[in-house]
């Protein structure tokens, strides 16, 4: 299976790859993880990338390409792999189009997840995320059983400083504005499949299951 997770951030991407990574054994391949992770590690790209991710703009197109397409060289990816938070405009799905070409390859299915703006925004600033293993929380909707650390590896939980409301807010006028049109794309295409975000974890899990 090669699928790409689509939606606007805090739809519930990072919540459902987990189950869905699961199930067709399949990597999570998270553009956003692995630019924090560079961030963290104080490398050339993560340095490069830090001014475009605390502003909530996207990082150039050029970083991206190399990032990705040296996690498609990773022997774990020959079988399949889940995409999220990339492709993020029309250049990037045009770009991963050719790649897959050049490899006999082509994406399955695209599962659109989508949600109001308010609750996008919520959904954000309620985000707990582990400074370690990147497991995701809520401050409501999925408090961790050991508070302000991680249930699996009892690592410290952190508030990404993208998911503060200024940030947010840019971030769904940028996913507006260039990662939207993507819908249209992959229409065209016949790989839309579209799950309600605004439901519980579980019901949306569901709905993707069915579709796929
Ligand atoms: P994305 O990867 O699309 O940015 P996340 O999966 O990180 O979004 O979810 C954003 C926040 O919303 C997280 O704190 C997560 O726990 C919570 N969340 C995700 N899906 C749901 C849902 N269906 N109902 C309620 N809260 C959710
Ligand atoms: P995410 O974790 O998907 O919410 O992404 C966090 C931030 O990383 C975004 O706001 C962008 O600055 C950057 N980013 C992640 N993926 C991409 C991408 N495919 N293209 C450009 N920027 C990206």
């Amino acid at each position: 299976m090669r699928l790409i997770l689509l939606g606007p951030p805090g739809a519930g991407k990072g919540t459902q790859a987990e189950f869905i990574t699961a199930a067709y054994s399949i990597p999570h391949i998270s553009t956003g993880d692995i630019l924090r992770q560079n961030v963290k590690e104080g490398t050339e790209l993560g340095k490069q990338a830090k001014t475009y991710m605390d502003r909530g703009d996207l990082v150039p197109d050029a970083l991206i390409f190399d990032m990705v397409e040296d996690r498609f060289a990773q022997p774990d990816t020959v079988n399949g792999f889940l995409l999220d938070g990339f492709p993020r405009n029309e250049t990037q799905a045009q770009t991963l189009d050719t790649m897959l070409q050049r490899k006999g390859q082509s994406i399955d299915a695209v599962i659109l997840i989508q949600a109001d703006k308010q609750l996008l925004i919520e959904r954000a600033v309620g985000r707990r995320v582990c400074r370690n293993c990147g497991a995701t929380y809520h401050l409501v909707n999925r408090p961790s059983a050991k508070g302000t650390h991680c249930e699996k590896c009892d690592t410290e939980l952190y508030h990404r400083p993208d998911d503060v409301e200024e940030t947010i807010k840019n971030r769904i006028e940028v996913y507006e504005s260039q990662t939207q049109p993507l819908i249209e794309y992959y229409t065209r295409q016949g790989k839309i499949v579209s799950v309600d975000g605004t439901k519980p974890v579980a019901e949306v899990s569901n709905a993707i299951r069915q579709a796929l």
